[in-house]
């Protein structure tokens, strides 16, 4: 495994600056073409997965987070509020709070529920410089988010579609998870106490996890309930979270959820939390050092590299890059003056498709293809080869071709 942050700067992915401050690092183009081809695959599959997407502001008055348990238990990690005249509002430490609002906003029945809403929003950590580094620690976090609000009777099946869509995510990501972790309360006094609250909705993790084979771990609760962990683990071992699922009996209550039941009486909803890939910082950092920088085809940040042989073959390979734009495809020309062929074939060792382009595919119509992997296969005509290129990269596999 490789170390994210050295790669990161080497493969112009990401980078920092002192003066915008520790554990904020900014993308570049080709890291942020990773990111963004993330989000994109996260949003498609909870669109087709029944989740509806909201947008919601990155901070909130303090109050809002007295209401929510954050301001007791968890401000060692919040930023000071920023006074404005007479209130005073915070960066959120989570999205939840701003989803029960949303939730909230309008009356809801039991035909609403299962309400699944989804948000790739900011959140913010306050942690000391010295622990800052890379993607893997920092201050300000893309959280890929969902809270699904359903009846006590539906929450086990929802947290089970839950962890069936991480586990597909990371097949399609390439990554293989260390282990699934049970996390339930310790003893310190940051766990919210409610009688009934921790035991009720351990049983239905447990229910959730019954197939899946795990490791109930305690003192790693969130403070309003336990949670399934997805556990990676990095270049040296260290364990961290990726995906989480959580089923919350605390929030629904803080913030007097309800919905109308068939029999016209009044509910109090169930909220699951849950991310699928985590933030994306963390989950770019865990691909760069999985892959080593050659992603799965669909996420990587220069996918097509077209390389003339001459001079001659320059407009034509400019044409198929031009092509590979208006395919959505990520394309880049690597012309002659870039050195020898087989010097440019090494620079673009990472692009999982290069396509070589001499006088006889300029008469044929067609291109030479070779994959990340060395392999070469016969030419295509250029329609042909971006056609299965496009293919491949939108069914979001690992194979290349
Ligand atoms: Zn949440």
């Amino acid at each position: 495994m490789y170390d994210h942050r050295k790669l990161g700067r080497e493969l112009d992915l990401f980078d920092g600056d002192p003066l915008m401050g520790a554990g904020l690092p900014f993308w570049l183009p080709d890291g942020a073409a990773v990111r963004m081809a993330l989000e994109d695959y996260v949003r498609d599959v909870e669109r087709r997965n029944g989740y509806r997407h909201v947008y919601s502001p990155i901070m909130g008055k303090r109050e809002l987070y007295e209401i929510s348990g954050h301001w007791d238990h968890y401000r060692d990690d919040m930023y000071p509020p920023i006074s404005i005249g007479e209130e005073q509002v915070v960066l959120r430490p989570s999205l939840c709070p701003h989803h029960a609002l949303i939730y909230r906003s309008r009356g809801r029945s039991y035909r609403d529920l299962p309400l699944r809403l989804a948000e790739l929003g900011g959140m913010y950590r306050s942690e000391l410089s010295g622990v800052l580094g890379g993607l893997t620690r920092v201050r300000a976090i893309q959280l890929n988010d969902a809270h699904i609000f359903c009846t006590a009777d539906q929450a086990v099946e929802e947290a089970r579609a839950a962890l069936e869509l991480i586990a597909a995510a990371h097949a399609a990501m390439g990554i293989k998870p260390v282990r699934h972790r049970l996390s339930l309360p310790g003893s310190s006094g940051k766990y919210v106490a409610v009688p009934g609250l921790w035991e009720r909705a351990g049983e239905m993790l447990r229910e959730v996890l019954h197939d899946v084979e795990y490791e109930a771990v305690e003192g790693e609760a969130a403070f309003y309930g336990p949670k399934i962990d997805i556990q990676i683990a990095d270049n040296l071992g260290r364990e961290s979270t990726l995906s989480t699922v959580q089923i919350d009996l605390y929030q629904p209550a803080r913030f007097d959820l309800e919905y109308t039941g068939p029999d016209g009486a009044r509910h109090r909803p169930v909220m699951v939390h849950r991310s699928i890939v985590g933030s994306v910082e963390r989950a770019v950092a865990h691909l760069i050092e999985v892959h080593g920088g050659a992603f799965p085809a669909w996420l990587a940040p220069v996918q097509v590299a077209v390389l003339p042989l001459g001079e001659d073959e320059v407009a034509f390979a400019d044409g198929v890059v031009r092509r590979c734009a208006d395919l959505g495809l990520r394309a880049s020309l690597s012309g002659p003056e870039k050195g020898s062929l087989g010097a440019r074939i090494r620079e673009a060792r990472l692009a999982p498709y290069q396509l070589i382009v001499g006088s006889r595919e300029v008469a044929a119509g067609e291109v030479s293809i070779r994959l990340r992997d060395g392999r070469k296969l016969a030419a295509l005509p250029v329609g042909e080869a971006l056609a299965k290129i496009g293919e491949i990269t939108s069914r979001r596999g690992t194979e290349l071709w």
